[in-house]
């Protein structure tokens, strides 16, 4: 059964006799502990981690007076101290054009992040291409088309179920010749068949090394934030599938299932490059991760 979502501070409700007190001192005794621990799975952090960050915080201080402040405040520096090490842009080369490959299930947000790198990346001064690889699904390659439009970056495109290592090809070949920075390459996420998806993957790597054998640069994964737990076994599978080497988390903005992010942070250390906090072309934001654990625990 899913986590009960647990709300947006949701460490306000901890405590809940003295909730209109903050400040009001408590022994932190185990049914505070238990509180605190049921609240950190409520927010999606997974069991262990949240069991880890509990322990943390009454290591030293159990049987002690604390208040909901101080708990906050502990708490946020664990999350804060999980987080640091992964909080990594996009790492830019010198050499060019660095290919980006995105995956993620259909649905995560893999176009809208395409777009908006696109457009930051353009912003910068950079020379960007995108080659819509998931052929099979003709919306996202007119979706891709529209936020390229938006970006001001070149899409390329190939007919309706055609091969994308092919298409790939051509993009490594137009990248190159065009002296582009970036290309960025869309793939399939129908996960529904893993073979298929996985030997696509796998050919399209393959042929992007015939251009350079050091692409693909950046193999990114993107999750939706608001699948919670999900996103733990889609980052699994995607592993097998693919080498990943960077996460996006989409769709933070009006989540609670955010403590999700502690987990992966926690379990796999894959760098987070970025984060969606919208649907508009600037809603992707560096990841913070001292904002992040203030939001999170309210
Ligand atoms: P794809 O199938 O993986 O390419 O997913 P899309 O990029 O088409 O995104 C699926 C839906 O999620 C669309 O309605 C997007 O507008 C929405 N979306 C993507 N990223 C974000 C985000 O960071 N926040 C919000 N609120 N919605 C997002």
């Amino acid at each position: 059964a899913p986590a009960p979502e647990a709300p947006k501070g949701f460490l306000n409700r901890l405590l809940g006799r003295n909730s209109a007190a903050p400040v009001v001192r408590r022994e932190l005794d185990d049914d505070m502990l238990e509180q605190l621990e049921e609240l950190l799975i409520a927010s999606d952090m997974g069991v262990d981690t949240a069991l880890r960050v509990t322990a943390n915080i009454a290591e030293g201080r159990y049987g002690k007076k604390v208040s909901v402040q101080e708990i906050k405040e502990l708490l946020a520096q664990e999350i804060a101290r999980i987080m640091e090490p992964v909080a990594r842009p996009l790492p830019l080369y010198p050499k060019t054009p660095q290919v980006v490959l995105v995956v993620g299930v259909n649905g995560s947000g893999k176009t809208t992040t395409i777009g908006k790198l696109a457009s930051q990346f353009k912003a910068a001064g950079k020379h960007v291409v995108i080659a819509a690889g998931d052929t099979f699904r003709a919306a996202a390659v007119e979706q891709l088309q529209v936020w390229g439009d938006r970006a001001g970056v070149p899409v390329l495109t190939a007919p309706e179920g055609s091969d994308p290592a092919s298409l790939a090809f051509d993009a490594m070949t137009r990248a190159q010749a065009e002296g582009a920075d970036l290309l960025m390459i869309d793939t399939a996420g129908r996960l529904q068949n893993r073979q298929d998806l996985m030997e696509e993957l796998a050919k399209i790597v393959r042929v992007i090394r015939k251009k350079d054998p050091d692409a693909p640069h950046n193999t990114l994964l993107v999750l939706d934030a608001t699948t919670g737990q999900n996103a733990i076994s889609q980052t699994e599978t995607f592993q097998k599938l693919a080498d990943v080497s960077g996460l996006v988390m989409t769709k933070l903005d009006g989540t609670a299932k955010g403590g999700v992010l502690v987990a992966l942070a926690d379990k796999f250390g894959l760098p987070i490059h970025a984060i969606g906090v919208g649907e508009q072309i600037d809603d992707l934001a560096p990841f913070d991760p001292e904002e992040f654990a203030a939001a999170l625990t309210g």
